[in-house]
């Protein structure tokens, strides 16, 4: 810095995007005068997976899984307030919603990152480094803080043969709308058989006339179109005992455990399921329709290769893996999932922050094992799901990770909620009766 320049704004906590999970964290430290905070995203407006919001698309938790309301019920960021501050508490409560619609939900987050002031779009973060304190680099300025929390969320992921493909007539389902516009009267073939992938093929079967698509096709890897599971015992592993259980298992229990129960968390909402089973059904029986859809589980896409104008999809079977079948198609959606977002602008420090398995190690309030003073931290928000597990990405504990982060930094302890009632690990000691 020369000596002209004015010295950086300098805060207590710095947060890097503002998704759901930081955006909590700002909810909890908005009113908090002993850390003065700011959180910068590099969108130039908020919005939460706006490309691939279709109609009908319904949150998957309950809408109490807030920003706020789980550890702190009386903060004005919770979703009850924002209805009640628009005037529709009691429609709501009439509407009586099995699921809220996402764009509902994602209106509050919009009202929350607009009613914080410390909520800054259009500026993304270039560099963070450490002298003592944080210094952030963005495209605007330069600021200073004690201590930084990233949440820059996940990034679309595609197998890497289909990374060059991606453009006109091939995209992730996160820019599903982009294309979706010119899809009637075309062969798609979608890939990928989470809640994404199907709220895409409903879409796509749900329509008539000249926008239905000429014919669907929807490959997955998985052996069939599964539910989420979204009953009361499997929703105890998305509670903060079990997230700080599955902290201290070894790497080989964690990495077996999200393989087994991805569809806690990653499986269709059974009304998404149900209500593509129907247009199943209307399209083979009522409209004698058959050829407008596809199912095709338990199948890799192996290669996607050009036929004339149009793709050949290579898929070869998962249990008879002799056997390859061909689909042309004039568009590809890629519902693939995505992966932990890049975190380049770490890249100054890279060599003192701690790793393991391809993540930054992160101690139990999720701040990354450094060499650096302990009371200086950069925190993960969603970026260590080898850690935390499966919960990692879901909205269910943000509120609680928020809490813990903002307790770290001010030094204090919250009283958890009482514990599941699964019994997470042993109880040494303890006469079991027989
Ligand atoms: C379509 C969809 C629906 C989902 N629905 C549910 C659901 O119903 N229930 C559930 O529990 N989970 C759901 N999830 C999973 C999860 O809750 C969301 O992915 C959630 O958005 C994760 O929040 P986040 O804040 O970690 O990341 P994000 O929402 O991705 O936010 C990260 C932010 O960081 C910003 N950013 C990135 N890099 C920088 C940088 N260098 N500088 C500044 N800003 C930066 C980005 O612009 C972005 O706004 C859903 C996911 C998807 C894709």
């Amino acid at each position: 810095m020369s000596a002209r320049e004015p010295r950086p704004a300098h805060y207590r906590c710095v947060g890097i995007g503002a998704g759901p999970a930081n955006l909590s964290l700002a909810s909890l430290l908005h009113a908090d005068p002993d850390v003065p905070n700011l959180f910068l995203d590099r969108k130039d407006e908020f919005g939460w997976h706006d490309g691939q919001l279709v109609d009908g698309a319904t949150l998957q938790v309950s809408p109490l899984k807030d920003l706020v309301s789980l550890h702190d019920p009386t903060n004005p960021y919770s979703f009850l307030n924002y209805l009640h501050e628009q005037g529709r508490i009691y429609h709501f409560l009439n509407a009586r919603f099995d699921s809220v619609p996402r764009r509902e939900y994602r209106n509050y987050l919009e009202w929350a990152a607009r009613r914080n002031p410390n909520v800054v779009f259009g500026e993304a973060v270039t560099a963070v480094d450490f002298d003592g304190i944080f210094t952030l680099r963005t495209n605007r300025r330069t600021v200073t803080a004690d201590h930084v929390v990233v949440g820059v969320g996940a990034e679309p992921w595609v197998p890497e043969f289909a990374r060059g493909l991606l453009g006109d007539s091939q995209c992730h389902v996160a820019d599903f709308n982009g294309m979706a516009g010119a899809l009637g009267g075309r062969s798609v073939v979608v890939i990928g058989g989470g809640q994404s992938g199907a709220e895409a093929v409903l879409d796509l079967i749900a329509r008539t006339g000249s926008a239905l698509p000429r014919d669907t096709v929807w490959v997955s890897r998985r052996r069939n179109f599964f539910p989420i599971d979204d009953s009361p015992f499997t929703n105890e592993f998305f509670m903060p005992c079990h997230s700080d259980y599955f902290y201290n298992l070894d790497a080989e229990s964690r990495a077996a455990f999200n393989r087994q129960h991805v569809l806690a968390s990653d499986g269709i909402s059974e009304s998404t399921a149900r209500e593509l089973y129907q247009r199943l059904y209307v399209h083979r029986f009522v409209d004698q329709r058959d050829e407008t859809v596809g199912m095709y589980p338990n199948r890799d896409v192996v290669d996607v290769t050009r036929e004339g104008a149009r793709w050949l999809v290579a898929v070869r079977h998962r249990d008879e893996s002799d056997q390859f079948e061909y689909f042309e198609a004039d568009a590809i959606i890629w519902a693939t999932g995505y992966r932990p977002g890049a975190l380049d602008f770490l890249a100054p420090l890279a060599d003192r922050l701690e790793r393991e398995h391809g993540e930054f190690t992160v101690d139990e309030d999720f701040a990354v094992r450094w060499d650096g003073p302990p009371d200086r931290s950069i925190f993960l928000q969603n970026a260590v799901p080898r850690q935390r597990g499966l919960a990692d990405p879901n909205l269910s504990l943000n509120s609680w990770r928020a809490q813990r982060i903002r307790d770290r930094i001010r030094g204090t302890r919250s009283r958890d909620q009482l514990a599941a009632f699964v019994e997470w690990s042993t109880k040494p000691g303890r006469s079991m009766p027989v």
